[in-house]
């Protein structure tokens, strides 16, 4: 058996009419950028999460880098973040002149440490960016508490979590403003790079939405210096399509994460599964597991034809590019640990209950040497 760490054209092929359809009609209709498709998708996604506004970017890069200068964070603001995240949640940080500034994360959830927030913050810090990690919803309580003590914004980078819950409320509502991606590999993705801003403040959206038309709400008036970062319409109708299954979809991947999870529970010893939080609904954008020696593990599992891979091998403190920021090995153990051990086996909604069961069984197989 051959399996993909994530196969999409299954889900192609599932909905191929109603995709097909969809493009026609933007190729057909004439308007390619920022038309009415856009909009529909925009107003679609602010129901769906019960937001204001919804804004619709070229990818979740961008929809962190707008955001960021939308609140006038720049050179010499200092904004906390994870280090267990992909490396554009500090660059979107560091695009805008301020400077990330790492909080180790929380052990069982990976995502970033309520607790270790505190001790970042200096007369500098204007916001903390939250990343709800693999889909699992960060401790938002906590975040909001401490961010409402010392006034800092809270923009969640909700990239991996589109319609997974915090205490019943969609992650993405808590903070001043969130971002999502849709690059194809995302619980919501096109078919090509996109991203959207949510908030419920209207400065915010309207600061957003301009700064992603040059800085500027009437054309050819350019009142501040921004950006080319649009959704286009063939993304926009792909993606109001998918979004009538998103839910469906993350049922899928949970049921998957929860056959996963009891298949696995008695190599609990050796292979650590997901944690979820009580409070959660964890959507599972990525199925991670925790074991010593991965190396080898992943190396028997590819000659079985299951493919794995690390989400993330460097901790972004450690990254050759934040040399500058000055970060030494050990400080933040936490991730530095996990991304030593980490890795992802195949999650996406269409995997079938044979296949998790291979790669049990194969799992099972290799931990007991066989
Ligand atoms: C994917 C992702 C991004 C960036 O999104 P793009 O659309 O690829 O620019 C940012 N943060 C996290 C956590 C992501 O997973």
């Amino acid at each position: 058996m051959q399996i993909e760490l994530i196969n999409l054209k299954r889900q192609y092929s599932d909905i191929k009419d109603e995709i097909n359809e969809a493009i026609e009609n933007v190729l057909e209709n004439g308007q390619y950028i920022l038309g009415p498709e856009e909009k529909a998708l925009e107003k679609e996604i602010a129901e769906y999460l019960g937001v204001k506004y919804a804004i619709g970017v070229a990818n979740g890069t961008d929809a962190l880098v707008l955001t960021l200068k939308a609140l006038n964070i720049g050179p010499g603001d200092e904004v906390i973040t994870t280090p267990f995240t992909f490396f554009a949640t500090a660059e979107a940080i560091s695009h805008v002149g301020a400077v990330p500034v790492f909080a180790d994360v929380d052990p069982d959830t990976y995502n970033i440490n309520p607790d270790l927030i505190e001790e970042k913050i200096t007369e500098r810090t204007k916001a903390v960016i939250p990343v709800h990690i693999f889909g699992q919803p960060c401790d938002m309580d906590g975040i909001i508490e401490i961010a409402k003590k010392h006034n800092l914004y809270v923009i969640e980078d909700a990239c991996q979590a589109m319609g997974a819950e915090y205490k019943g409320q969609k992650v993405g509502t808590f903070g001043d403003a969130a971002c999502f991606s849709f690059f194809p590999t995302k619980n919501l993705g096109g078919y090509g790079d996109g991203g959207m801003v949510v908030t419920n403040n209207s400065n915010i959206a309207e600061k957003v939405d301009m700064l992603r038309k040059h800085g500027s709400q009437k054309k050819y008036y350019n009142e501040v210096i921004g950006y080319n970062s649009r959704l286009d319409e063939l993304q926009a109708a792909i993606l109001r399509v998918k979004l009538r299954y998103l839910d469906k979809w993350n049922n899928m991947r949970i049921s998957a994460a929860n056959k996963y999870d009891s298949l696995l529970s008695d190599l609990s010893d050796i292979i650590k599964t997901p944690y979820k939080i009580k409070e959660a609904k964890h959507i599972y954008h990525l199925y991670c597991i925790q074991c010593e020696n991965r190396e080898i593990i992943m190396q028997k599992l590819k000659e079985r034809g299951i493919a794995t891979g690390i989400y993330y091998p460097v901790p972004l403190h450690l990254q050759k590019a934040h040399t500058n920021l000055g970060y030494k090995q050990g400080d933040l153990p936490v991730a530095e640990d996990l991304c030593k051990k980490i890795f992802a086996i195949p999650m996406f909604p269409e995997i079938s209950d044979d296949e998790i069961n291979y790669i049990s069984d194969t799992l099972h197989k290799i931990v007991k040497g066989a």
